[in-house]
């Protein structure tokens, strides 16, 4: 028992000394030591642990010069440890290595993307760690892979150990026999799996650098997430578990959701949902790829050109989502909100409309200071947040590993 709280201390210790180094990006012993308040001696070891676990490494060489000593400088060690994300999409897995130091793609230029198609919803765990196992081989003999992450667009359920996605097909008895299959077969191979809306707020929080403690990040996907970070931090973890905002219900008496339940917001604004309005309306069959915003950006073009029957639908979805936003600020109270995903197909106007119906239909006092906004966050940032929380969260600095498998 002591050991192993040894272990968590050192463990907490290296952690520390490792984000202060990234966070500055190459600062002295006695700086780092001074901000973090451990003695010169106490750095000193912890620093030397992460050069030996290639984390961190030294630039400038003492040279004496006129002026005194150029302290040696402590930098996160790059091309070096990387971390394989790999995402879930409706048919086919998308995956990319990522450099843990730099956070980017690695190799930069942009070709180390890898996509394999998925014929089964039984078979994407399974298709995402070939994916990863090809995008490693790439990878030369010092270069380290830490583990692998998968984000998938579901619920990832560590308690009942299943996976829960319908953009994906994935039931409850496929998801348990994909987990149970993790389990049995790869617990040593260093996976995490999260939720995807739970990657995309992270990256919001940690690589955007929001100052917000509290926000609410929406992701307009073909279903509709959300992830609330509270005192800056998600609420529990990244399963994807906790706020089921796309399922809140609007309408009992509405069109049936795959919940289970009738009229949820999910099942009123999704994109799924909006493509069949689309085809009601124009009468043409939506044939375009869902999840990408199709049918927002091409019913917000139609309302732009000012098209009767566009212009109501866009105004129903702007009145139903700022009705459901106006019940969660009640509930939780986020300084902000973010729109993410492909919500910004939804356009200006949208954004204005939801801006002021919150102010409509929401209580005055809490909804009076809220801010909502479009993600500014770039198109391929979910690879890199996902490798960022699996490393932020799962790395164990004093075992030198992520250990296994982790759900959410
Ligand atoms: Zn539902």
């Amino acid at each position: 028992m002591e050991q192993l709280n040894q272990l968590s201390i050192r463990d907490q210790n290296l952690k520390r000394v490792y984000q202060e180094i990234c966070n500055t990006k190459g600062s002295s012993r006695a700086s780092v030591a001074r901000k973090l308040s451990l003695s010169k001696a106490s750095l000193s070891s912890l620093a030397d642990e992460l050069i030996v676990d290639n984390l961190v490494t030294e630039k400038g060489k003492k040279v004496k010069t006129g002026l005194g000593r150029n302290p040696v400088m402590l930098a996160p060690k790059e091309n070096t440890n990387f971390i394989v994300s790999v995402l879930w999409k409706n048919g086919y897995v998308e995956g990319y290595i990522i450099d843990i130091a730099s956070g980017n793609a690695w190799p930069s230029g942009g070709d180390g993307r890898l996509i394999l198609s998925v014929d089964n919803p039984e078979d994407y765990a399974r298709v995402a760690l070939v994916c990863a196992k090809g995008l490693t081989e790439k990878l030369g003999s010092v270069q380290r892979v830490l583990g692998t992450v998968m984000i998938i667009p579901g619920i990832v359920d560590p308690v009942r150990e299943q996976i829960l996605s319908y953009p994906l097909d994935i039931t409850e008895d496929i998801g348990y026999q994909i987990i149970q299959d993790l389990i049995e077969n790869h617990s040593d191979e260093n996976i995490c799996l999260m939720n995807d809306t739970a990657a995309l707020a992270y990256g919001e929080k940690f690589l955007n650098h929001w100052e917000d403690p509290d926000f609410f990040y929406v992701n307009f996907a073909v279903g509709i997430g959300s992830v609330f970070y509270m005192h800056g931090k998600p609420l529990e973890d990244a399963t994807g578990r906790q706020t089921q905002f796309g399922h809140i219900v609007i309408n009992p008496n509405g069109p049936l959701c795959e919940c289970g339940s009738r009229g949820c917001l999910e099942a009123m604004i999704g994109e799924k949902a909006v493509r069949k309005r689309w085809e009601l309306i124009f009468r043409e069959s939506g044939d375009m790829k869902l999840g990408e915003g199709n049918y927002y950006r091409v019913l917000r073009e139609k309302a732009e050109n000012h098209d009767i029957e566009a212009v109501a639908a866009m105004d129903e979805i702007a009145y139903v989502f700022s009705w459901a936003l106006s019940n969660v600020v009640t509930v939780i109270y986020p300084h902000r909100v973010i729109i993410g995903g492909s919500g910004y197909e939804l356009g200006e106007t949208f954004l204005e409309k939801v801006r002021s119906k919150v102010q409509e239909i929401g209580y005055s006092y809490m909804v009076r200071d809220l801010q909502v906004n479009y993600s500014k966050a770039e198109k391929d940032i979910i690879y890199k947040a996902g490798a960022q929380y699996a490393f932020d969260t799962h790395y164990n600095f004093a075992l030198k590993s992520i250990q296994g498998l982790h759900l959410g």
